[in-house]
């Protein structure tokens, strides 16, 4: 007998018909023999419509009633659920995030799970309950509701799969598995069999929207196996695992594009000790994540900086770069640019071969795309292109680095 971790996300519990499908599916592994603990979102849409309330409700909304009411869409969802299996003859239960033992730190709207007190989830599944546990959201030490940030019925799902050592987690969502490339922008992506943590995690990271990053981040930490599958198919999906040795023979796993990054400029800044610091100490004291530098000496003591940041923090860093180029007198040549696209090829095999990056600018220059900032990891290369070279760019990457489907 095995523990499985079913989550369900908001496409797959839009309506009373959508979670029917699910009650039965989840039958399904529970006659089988297997325990089962289903993770659910609220129905898709609602969250956003929460938010647009608690807006019209007040401009800045208390951070704390607002958890409070985002909380609501996956209790309406667990309880429907529950009521379904239960008037199927099922014993099933639904928990709430705090009733499934779910602890978080104190940060309204973007909670860190802390601990999971799994006692009671352990007590009903000895006795064979189906729990039904409402996702994104736990309680913190004042007995609060909080909630994970957007998308955090993953992590909700990954935490207690890893608290409860469940063999596996499977996140039925409404796409195949985790594609080469969005197969929005490219029709010749291909649903990836086997990925590593690290590589979904960069994946993530990038832009691919199937999993929260923080639910890859649980996962690789406490070596989840996830699998990422339909809910409308039977279809096997994608396995998120850890790194085998054949996958480094795989160059390049897949293609990423962002678009939510913005740059910002400061030309002819001095070259002296001390300016990086007084340009990104202040981004930092406000919280602002910066991406990608990068700083060009120019003859005769000065430099050109170039920074990105999310388009969401652009504004606040735009305004504070201003201050500080006053400050060291670069203020007049300070531009900003927001049509900027970030594509990136990411694969565990760069770490064996080489030529990647080569492959990588010869396959842009041949699209005539001019390459405005770079970054490295070790799995990753990342370049800044105007933005509506974009698609163009993920399109001839995704068929120099070999990963177009063959039968199209
Ligand atoms: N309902 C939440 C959201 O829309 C959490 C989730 O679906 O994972 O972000
Ligand atoms: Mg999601």
């Amino acid at each position: 007998m095995a523990l499985r971790v079913q989550k369900f996300g908001g496409t797959s519990v839009a309506d009373i018909t959508h979670i029917r499908n699910v009650a039965k599916r989840v039958i399904e592994t529970y006659d089988g023999g297997d325990n089962i603990v289903v993770v659910l979102s609220a129905m898709a849409g609602v969250t956003n419509n929460l938010i647009s309330m608690a807006k019209e409700a007040s401009k800045a909304p208390d951070k704390r009633e607002l958890d409070v009411l985002l909380a609501t869409g996956e209790q309406t969802t667990a309880a429907v659920l529950a009521i379904i299996l239960k008037s199927m003859g099922y014993k099933a239960i639904s928990l709430l995030g705090f009733q499934a033992g779910i602890l978080t730190d104190t940060t309204p709207g973007k909670a860190r799970i802390v601990d999971i007190e799994t006692k009671r989830m352990e007590k009903l599944l000895e006795d064979r309950h189906i729990l039904v546990v409402a996702g994104f959201q736990g309680h913190n030490t004042h007995g609060d509701i909080t909630t994970l940030g957007r998308g955090g019925s993953d992590t909700t799902a990954v935490a207690i799969a890893a608290a409860l050592k469940a063999d596996v987690c499977e996140i039925f969502t409404d796409v195949d598995g985790v594609y080469t490339t969005d197969p929005r922008i490219c029709s010749k992506a291909k649903k990836i069999d086997m990925i590593s943590y690290e590589e979904m995690l960069e994946m993530a990271i990038l832009g691919a929207k199937v999993l929260q990053i923080r639910s890859v981040e649980f996962a690789k930490k406490y070596n989840v196996p996830l699998h990422v599958r339909s809910s409308f198919n039977k279809e096997e999906g994608t396995m998120v695992i850890n790194e085998t040795e054949d996958m480094e023979s795989v160059v390049v796993a897949g293609v990423t594009c962002d678009m939510n990054e913005a740059r910002i400029t400061l030309k002819r800044v001095p070259d002296q000790p001390g300016i990086s610091a007084k340009i990104f100490t202040p981004l930092a004291k406000e919280k602002i994540t910066v991406d990608m530098i990068i700083q060009n000496t120019r003859v005769g003591g000065e430099t050109d900086l170039s920074f990105t940041v999310t388009k969401n923090d652009f504004e606040k860093a735009f305004a504070i770069s201003k201050a500080v180029a006053k400050e060291i007198g670069a203020e007049d040549v300070l531009t900003a640019d927001e049509e900027i696209a970030k594509v990136s090829v990411i694969g565990l095999g760069m770490k064996s071969h080489s030529g990647v990056a080569a492959t990588m600018f010869q396959t842009l220059a041949d699209e005539n795309i001019n390459i405005r900032l770079i970054s490295t990891s070790e799995i990753r290369i990342s370049c800044i292109i105007k933005a509506k070279y974009a698609e163009l760019a993920v399109r001839a990457l995704h068929t120099a680095f070999g990963l177009d489907k063959k039968d199209q």
